[in-house]
């Protein structure tokens, strides 16, 4: 029935052509102003959100015509504008089984397109179903999506190598098929995609597109290397949605330059390597089950709002994280602890100590409903020197308590000011009051800054009375100086 309509239609076009014009872009007939039935605007087709069911019928049975000879020609479908898909029409093949979209009831659900197909710089203004496509070298280069489009358990493979035989002598000629990936470069997606299920054979290039809503890579795998450069780099507001679920990478998979809005990643499988390089993540983002089998990237990589890897898979634990930006926070940590672990690996200690800060921020803050004595002993040690990290503030409180103490027993001695009845009695002699400032600058408190030094509690010092005072101070100076140490070996570790 279908190929009979065809026939029909082809003949009264042939019959027509003749008195015709050719399309300023290819050698079809004119059908609206100097342009064939694909590459004409189109848009006066759509009027009321009413598309004109003639014009369109015609431009599907058009397009039929030229894909029926999908088994032996390559199909040039560039830069045509492709009309809305007439619903509920038996005659057209696009999708090609409109009464079993899920292919259910067929042997073989896949429609094989055995040559290349081009779609490069074409623009499909209705919505598009893919559905149950198998292509063999496909190029979507440059095309648009307006509406929603669905590729639903498709197969994306490589053209297959060619054996001709001559007839004469029966002598094979083997045509080997050009490596060609499936080229989804520079394309806008305006609305949904949907990869559900679908097999990627050959490799496959994202580089420069645009994807405005969202993008679902539920179940797909990726049999070989799959790019998405500078992915929504050109979008002034990013907003897009990424789903990696059961998604299995067994090749190279680079982000490079790539921005993401949402992405999130479950149970996703990387056998080969995975470059962030560059890569943008504007909002927390998580890799949940996620096994990463070689090599995981992170180099400049640029983390907005926090990001999880504690329920990630380290097969191999090589894992390169240098120069990363990393802003918001972890929501576990367990990420920090990873991540600190493996700059260590790599005896990067500077990022790694403040990879080790976060995670005792985040121990502290934990602690705090948990374990109260814990969260003391935490929050002492972010105080003294935010957990061994800094040499300067040990030394601070060693000469900040020691001048406190200090100042006390000054006060104590010449004014008899004393804290524990809060009493205070004037000098009796207001000349053996020395100023404050003079009593720093004498032997007295040198002596007793000096934490290997007894001088202060000699007798015949001043404050010989004041054994508690040097103890304490000896203390708070003991405790200071083993921060200190932590600290300066921490910052000269090699
Ligand atoms: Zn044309």
């Amino acid at each position: 029935m279908k190929n009979v309509h065809v026939v029909v239609e082809k003949n009264i076009r042939n019959a027509v052509s003749m008195n015709n014009k050719k399309c300023c872009m290819c050698d079809r007939i004119v059908y609206e102003g100097p342009k064939c039935i694909f590459h004409c605007a189109k848009d006066t087709w759509l009027r009321n959100k009413q598309w004109d069911e003639n014009k369109c019928r015609d431009f599907w049975y058009e397009y039929g015509d030229v894909v029926s000879d999908f088994y032996t020609k390559e199909v040039d479908l560039s830069n045509t504008i492709f009309p809305h898909y007439l619903i509920g029409d038996p005659n057209l093949i696009f999708p090609v089984d409109m009464y079993d979209p899920e292919g259910l009831g067929r042997e073989d659900p896949y429609v094989t397109f055995y040559r290349p197909i081009n779609f490069s710089g074409s623009i499909f203004l209705g919505k598009v179903d893919f559905q149950f496509y198998k292509f063999k070298g496909v190029n979507f280069k440059d095309v648009i999506f307006i509406e929603d489009v669905s590729f639903k358990n498709c197969i994306f493979d490589q053209e297959e190598n060619i054996i001709k035989k001559d007839p004469r002598d029966n002598q094979s000629t083997y045509i080997p098929a050009e490596p060609m990936e499936s080229a989804f470069t520079n394309a806008s997606f305006f609305t949904n995609v949907d990869f559900r299920n679908s097999k990627f054979s050959s490799s496959v290039s994202f580089n420069n597109a645009a994807i405005i809503k969202d993008i679902i890579f539920t179940d797909v795998t990726f049999k070989n290397k799959v790019t998405f450069h500078n992915l929504n780099r050109r979008l002034k507001l990013n907003k897009s949605k990424f789903i990696f679920n059961n998604t299995k990478f067994l090749k190279l998979a680079d982000f490079w330059n790539a921005s993401f809005f949402n992405i999130s990643f479950n149970k996703t499988d990387f056998e080969e390597i995975v470059v962030f390089t560059d890569t943008i993540f504007l909002t927390y983002f998580a890799f949940k089950y996620t096994r990463f089998e070689k090599q995981l990237i992170f180099n400049r990589t640029k983390i907005m709002d926090g990001f999880d890897l504690y329920e990630a898979i380290f097969s191999s634990g090589n894992v390169v994280f240098t120069d990363i930006k990393f802003q918001g926070q972890a929501k576990h940590k367990e990420t920090y602890r990873l991540i600190k672990f493996l700059l260590e690996k790599r005896a990067n200690y500077i990022e790694a100590d403040d990879y080790y800060v976060r995670e005792m921020k985040m121990y502290r803050k934990e602690s705090f409903s948990k374990n109260k004595l814990n969260w003391i002993l935490l929050a002492f040690g972010k105080v003294i020197s935010n957990y061994g990290n800094s040499w300067i503030l040990p030394v601070f409180w060693m000469i900040f308590s020691s001048l406190m103490i200090f100042f006390y027993m000054y006060l104590h001695e010449f004014t008899k000011f004393s804290l524990l009845s809060l009493s205070w009695m004037e000098p009796e002699n207001i000349n053996i009051f020395p100023p404050f400032i003079e009593c720093l600058s004498s032997k007295e408190f040198l002596n007793f800054l000096n934490p290997f030094s007894r001088g202060t509690i000699d007798n015949g010092s001043v404050f010989s009375n004041y054994y508690w005072a040097w103890s304490s101070q000896k203390i708070i100076s003991a405790i200071g100086m083993y921060h200190l140490i932590v600290a300066l070996k921490r910052k000269t570790r090699r």
